[in-house]
């Protein structure tokens, strides 16, 4: 059976008192913390229990210790004021609830996914078909092959004006040299220069053709695909 202990605790206590000046140059979105005024220290309970503590039921850790430790709502007793709903930011809060930065973020990518647009040279969707295997929606994040995919997608969505760009076919590509480079590793200091690299990458490059499941496609914002309704308003 464990042991039962009642334990002996002599509580006491130390009214401190200390007067000190912090001075503080804030910029326009920070205040002094309400919780700390500005000292960036809170007193902590720093809890604990006694084994086989039978004083307490049900409690875990009964008995405190208590210390200065920094303040949790702020840094350096400072805290920040969202600029847009100037509510202020916990420690914790990367940023506002509001959605103020992110928002700003949103509208600098808008942005600059509008400018991207306005920079590609424009072709015809029917050309677009003919020089490309596959092309990319930027509204919805999606790569369609065919006419009827894009159409559905435009549909499903309903995008009046979509972005569509070309894309780029990225293949397996591996290095003949980076290969012999390799293989000759623990042979003779002039193996490499006897192996014959061209007629090795070419196997490879047929090698690679062969591997379509791999192939995979990115996009190509040089070039942007008109659909005949906004050609049609363009
Ligand atoms: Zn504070
Ligand atoms: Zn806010």
């Amino acid at each position: 059976m464990k042991e039962t202990v009642i334990p002996k605790i002599r509580q006491e206590t130390r009214r401190v008192k200390i007067v000190f000046e912090l001075k503080k140059d804030l910029q326009e979105d920070e205040v002094i913390c309400e919780h700390c005024h500005g000292t960036g220290l809170e007193i902590a309970d720093n809890v604990y229990g006694i084994s086989g503590d039978t004083a307490h039921v049900g409690v875990r850790f009964p008995y405190k210790n208590q210390s200065l430790t920094f303040c949790k709502y702020c840094f350096n007793g400072v805290m920040r004021k969202c600029p847009s709903c100037g509510s202020l930011r916990g420690k914790q809060d990367r940023e506002c609830s509001c959605g103020y930065a992110y928002n700003i973020r949103q509208e600098a990518r808008d942005y600059d996914r509008k400018e991207r647009w306005e920079k590609a040279e424009k072709i015809p969707s029917w050309k677009a078909w003919e020089d490309f295997k596959c092309l990319y929606i930027d509204d919805i994040d999606e790569y369609v092959f065919n006419e009827d995919e894009l159409d559905d997608l435009i549909e499903e969505y309903e995008l009046e004006n979509p972005r569509i760009y070309g894309t780029v076919e990225l293949g397996i590509q591996i290095d003949a040299a980076d290969v012999i480079e390799n293989a000759c590793g623990g042979l003779h200091e002039d193996a490499i220069e006897q192996c014959n690299a061209k007629s090795l990458q070419a196997v490879l490059d047929e090698w690679g053709k062969k591997q379509s499941g791999a192939t995979t496609y990115v996009p190509y914002y040089k070039v942007g695909v008109l659909m005949a309704a906004s050609e049609a308003k363009a």
